[in-house]
């Protein structure tokens, strides 16, 4: 079976390693218009915050699909670590910390709505007694200690390491699919700017640039961009160990001095900029969050575009609808898009869920 995969970011990247490792008779092209990992893959944070993002309490039925994701981590980064490229797989927890009383009483609404679907998370009336380095200033702590993180540029590189021995696998960059091919209703693969590439199953995994592969179903046309600013600080005696999330930044300490603060959500379209609106933002709400940060250097900024599906009647940036997974309307076309804040936590579920479509029917 030939698969043709159009985006070479996370979802792309380990759709790929699935279907190569579960079916000895498929032949995989994944066709990337840059690098792999160009776009949001490499500018994430890594956080596996299946709980610290479950804000919204009624929403059962992400909550669950997030837990599972986080429970799928760790063997799939110890699988991936023996490739000799060591993911940065941590569960660290995360704290969330609230300065108003409004903040504290979403943090125990979020408590008591996830200790009901048997997650484990604790109140802290004094968050320094889980992280030393958060701020005095808040009032109450929600402390989600099964919520981790990984390294993405190192995710990513583990991922092609594992690829680059396949010999089943053909990677193209600086291939830019111009559309799907779309005959009779159905999907029979991609035109590139030279031929056509048929398939037996073509995957767009395209981020937020999906909408914009002409062809693409009416689901697909849903996704936006949101941008996201980034920050990275190095403290010269590491003193953090637990990701902290203040008021307006998180802040995820690598372990090894690297402090990842991160980000705004902004709806900018594709203005690629990182601003100083952005980078004031997201140092002073490192620094509410962690108060001996004042001393880290910062050492650099970059931004990316998360790809983001409204939920009906969303209020905020926040309200996303549930990712694009699986068989789209188009015959012989398979979505893996829409992951918005969460795309490296859902990375694992996502591929095997595609994989199960496009070789199954599942
Ligand atoms: C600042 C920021 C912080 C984040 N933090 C976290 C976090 O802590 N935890 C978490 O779980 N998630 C996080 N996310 C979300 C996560 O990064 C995304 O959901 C995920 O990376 C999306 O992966 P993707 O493969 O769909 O998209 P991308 O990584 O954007 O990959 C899409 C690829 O498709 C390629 N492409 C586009 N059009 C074409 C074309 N026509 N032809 C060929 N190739 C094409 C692009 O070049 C790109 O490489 C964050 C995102 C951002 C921006």
């Amino acid at each position: 079976m030939r698969v043709l995969i159009v985006g070479g970011g996370i979802m792309g990247c380990a759709t790929a390693l699935e279907l190569l490792e579960r079916d000895p008779s498929v032949e995989v092209t994944l066709l990337e218009r840059a690098v792999p990992g160009a776009e949001a893959s490499t500018a994430a944070a890594g956080i596996l915050g299946a709980q610290a993002e479950s804000h919204d309490v009624n929403d059962t039925q992400s909550l669950r699909l997030f837990l599972r994701a986080r429970a799928a981590y760790p063997e799939w980064a110890a699988r991936l670590g023996e490739t000799g490229v060591h993911v940065g797989y941590r569960k660290c927890g995360v704290l969330r910390l609230a300065f108003t009383e409004d903040e504290a009483s979403r943090l125990r609404a979020m408590a008591q709505a996830q200790g009901a679907q048997g997650a484990r998370v604790e109140l802290v009336t004094n968050p320094r007694d889980v992280e030393p380095t958060a701020s005095p200033e808040a009032r109450l702590g929600a402390f989600f200690p099964d919520d981790g993180q990984v390294d993405p540029p190192r995710l990513l590189r583990a991922i092609l390491a594992r690829l680059a021995r396949e010999p089943r696998m053909s990677l193209r960059s600086g291939t830019t699919v111009r559309s799907l091919a779309i005959r009779s209703g159905a999907c029979e693969g991609v035109h590139l700017d030279d031929a056509l590439l048929e398939a037996d199953a073509t995957v767009l995994a395209a981020g937020s640039f999906s909408a914009l592969v002409p062809g693409a179903p009416e689901a697909a046309l849903r996704v936006r961009p949101i941008r996201g600013q980034m920050a990275e600080l190095e403290e010269r005696l590491p003193q953090t160990s637990t990701i902290v999330f203040g008021d307006s930044a998180y802040v995820v300490p690598r372990g090894d001095g690297r402090i990842v603060c991160g980000s705004t959500m902004e709806d900018v379209g594709f203005a690629r900029a990182v601003t100083v609106a952005g980078v004031t933002k997201l140092l002073g709400g490192a620094l509410r969050a962690v108060p001996s940060l004042e001393e880290a250097e910062v050492v650099r900024t970059w931004c990316a575009f998360r790809p983001y599906v409204p939920a009906p009647e969303a209020r905020s940036l926040h309200d996303a609808a549930p990712p694009l997974i699986g068989r789209s309307d188009l015959p012989g076309l398979f979505l893996a898009t829409g992951h918005h804040r969460n795309g490296i936590l859902l990375a694992k579920l996502t591929a095997e869920a595609v994989a199960s479509a496009i070789l199954t029917g599942d």
